[in-house]
């Protein structure tokens, strides 16, 4: 939960490590839908991290100055101490966790200590959305988990994937959603450019899915640019959807890859890669011997350099750089915050 006193803490922290904000947790590989855009569910490696050993690597990243932690997977919510885990993380990271809508009405009390709940959902067409996550009645479950987390006051918001299936409906769908006062945060297609070679392979190579019409793409940043002026419900900042626009009209970058020094991930497994796309340096448990060696300079530099994905979140934790970012964010999201914030209060 977001209190003064997190908020307070996080700020200290941004100030004396204004290094790595972001971390995405896979916290397990097993899922139980069939998305077409991904290839998670293909890998079946049931091993994880136990619970205590999952605690001790949250308390590593809150030494580099990790502030913000999104678990996903897979889906997380199928582990029985998803309670636990985002218990802990809520005490010192803003928390977000994932769901394809299928687990959350049974695990409300749990997601009650994440700051946000997300639910992936696409589209607001009952049939395509089933079509999409390779299972029938995902969307009706879906729009029920958010009607149900929504009334019993949990954070929760729905993040689609925008694609070329879905581009001409993310507006209308933008618009239900926050007309209701629920959160729209977005992902964007894409693929991992060397399968199995990252620590994860997450995209899957879809040709249904493939953005060409990349002047939509465009329009649609535009709108919600515009949007966004009255509308606390789109998490998303205009920093972002302007490199978006530009990337979608150009084909060229307006950032530079920050992957390591803004962001990394963790997997199932514990290890350890700047993006999901890359193959796992490390392991959680020795990140902190490594974390300011001039390997990691190294490497960092090197990071920088790639242009190999366009994966959103990978995007807004690149062009939001260092401590500048955090206040451009802040600014950005400021009418979205006292919105979470006193929607918090009324709880209280
Ligand atoms: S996209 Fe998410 S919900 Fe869908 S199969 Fe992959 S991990 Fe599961
Ligand atoms: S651009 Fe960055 S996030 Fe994307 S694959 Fe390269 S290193 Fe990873």
């Amino acid at each position: 939960m977001i209190t003064y006193s997190k908020i307070l803490d996080l700020a200290k922290r941004a100030l004396k490590t204004p290094g790595t904000y972001h971390a995405q947790w896979f916290l397990t590989s097993r899922c139980n839908y069939r998305c077409k855009g991904c290839s998670v569910w293909r890998e079946r490696n049931y091993e994880e991290l136990s619970t205590e050993e999952v605690k001790r690597g949250l308390d590593i990243l809150r030494n580099i100055g990790v502030l913000e932690i999104v678990f996903s997977g897979g889906n997380p919510l199928l582990r029985d101490d998803i309670g636990e885990i985002l218990k802990y993380a809520s005490r010192y990271f803003i928390t977000t966790v994932y769901d394809n809508g299928s687990m959350a009405i049974n695990k409300i009390d749990e997601l009650r200590y994440a700051d946000f709940v997300a639910i992936s959902l696409d589209t607001l067409d009952e049939k395509k959305n089933d079509y999409m996550k390779g299972v029938d009645g995902a969307w009706r479950r879906a729009m029920e988990a958010i009607r149900i987390l929504n009334d019993e006051g949990v954070n929760v918001g729905v993040s689609p994937t925008i694609s070329q299936i879905n581009l001409y409906e993310i507006i209308d769908l933008t618009k239900y959603f926050t007309s209701l006062g629920i959160p729209v945060w977005y992902c964007l297609y894409t693929y991992d450019y060397q399968p199995g070679r990252g620590i994860f392979s997450i995209g899957k190579e879809n040709y249904e899915y493939e953005i060409t019409d990349y002047k939509t793409l465009a329009t649609i940043c535009d709108t919600l640019i515009e949007m966004k002026v009255r509308n606390p419900y789109i998490f998303i900042t205009r920093k972002t959807l302007e490199a978006v626009k530009y990337l979608a009209l150009t084909g060229k970058r307006i950032w530079r890859c920050k992957a390591f020094r803004n962001f990394l991930v963790v997997d199932h497994l514990g290890r350890v890669s700047g993006c999901h796309c890359r193959e796992p340096i490390t392991t959680i448990f020795n990140l902190p011997r490594i974390w300011r060696s001039s390997y990691m300079r190294m490497l960092r530099k090197e990071l920088n350099k790639c242009t190999n994905c366009i994966y959103l979140c990978y995007i807004f934790y690149s062009v939001h750089d260092g401590l500048t970012g955090i206040l451009e964010i802040t600014l950005d999201q400021w009418k979205s915050i006292k919105h979470v914030y006193k929607r918090l209060r009324t709880q209280i």
